[in-house]
């Protein structure tokens, strides 16, 4: 990740905690958010995977620590998010980047069940519960941001892809319900809807629907990690105060509302 657009001291004496951190957007933000002197949880349920992250990071200003959690289990984000405060005193910040495609290129008939419920089990399901404790911890101080991973799959609902585009669809109507709820407070909650962004997420998609969805980007490429992490971090700082419930858009012009 390149560096040269970094607010050097953004988060100083903030603690954030990031899920889906090995890999990809999660690990670019904790990256970032390092680099801006925060302290970083980095969770993933893939343990080599936050090592080799830990290991490429390098050098950060930040403190980054690792856990290794699985967000669709309750007690796992109970127990981060008491760890947390006991070691650090409280949480500011929360970003859910945890998440998985399924099936990329199976029209529903052809889309077994078990992955339809595995897919929402961890992109809504984990988005569900990693935000629930997110709040209680946050209440205790009474300030927070809340980042959640939408995707313009479930605006607009990408073909070959039922479980992905509802799981996304999901994360969208439940970043609205919630932001409401808290609006009276200083936590926002908000979600990122990109694109496709060029990460070990989008190598995994079948190859065709892959220059098909890429195809769709008037922009005529994929988004970077950086443009996300750039993105996320200004949602995820104390300047960001007038937007709670929002959906941000991320998409090198392919979102038209
Ligand atoms: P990625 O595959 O690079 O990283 C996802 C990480 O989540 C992995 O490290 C994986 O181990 C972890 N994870 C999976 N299941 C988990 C679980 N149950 N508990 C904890 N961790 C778990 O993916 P990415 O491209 O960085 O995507 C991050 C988020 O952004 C996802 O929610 C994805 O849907 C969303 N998103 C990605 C794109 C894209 O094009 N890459 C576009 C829109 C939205």
């Amino acid at each position: 990740m390149s560096n040269g657009m970094i607010i050097a001291d953004r988060f100083t004496d903030q603690v954030a905690l990031v899920t889906g951190a090995g890999s990809g957007i999660g690990l670019g933000i904790s990256q970032r958010i390092a680099a801006e002197s925060g302290t970083v949880i980095m969770a993933d349920i893939d343990g080599a995977a936050l090592d080799a992250a830990r290991d490429t990071i390098g050098d950060v200003p930040g403190t980054l620590r690792q856990a290794v959690m699985d967000v669709t289990k309750e007690a796992d984000a109970r127990d981060l998010m008491e760890n947390t405060v006991a070691r650090h005193g409280k949480l500011d910040i929360v970003i859910n980047c945890a998440g998985i495609v399924g099936p990329s290129a199976a029209n529903i008939a052809e889309y077994d069940l078990s992955s339809f419920r595995k897919v929402l089990d961890v992109n809504l399901v984990g988005s569900f519960i990693v935000t629930k404790y997110a709040i209680k911890t946050m209440l205790r101080t009474g300030y927070g941001r809340i980042l959640l991973m939408a995707s313009i799959s479930g605006k607009e609902g990408n073909p070959g892809m039922a479980g992905y585009s509802t799981s996304k669809a999901g994360v969208i109507g439940l970043t609205k319900a919630i932001g409401k709820e808290y609006a009276n407070t200083q936590i926002t909650i908000n979600a990122l809807a990109p694109a496709m962004i060029a990460t070990p997420l989008a190598q995994s998609l079948d190859p065709d629907k892959l220059s098909f969805l890429t195809g769709k980007i008037p922009m005529g490429r994929l988004g970077t990690i950086d443009e996300v992490a750039a993105f996320a971090c200004w949602i995820v700082s104390p300047e960001a105060s007038f937007s709670t419930g929002a959906i941000f858009d991320l998409s090198g012009g392919r979102a038209t509302y």
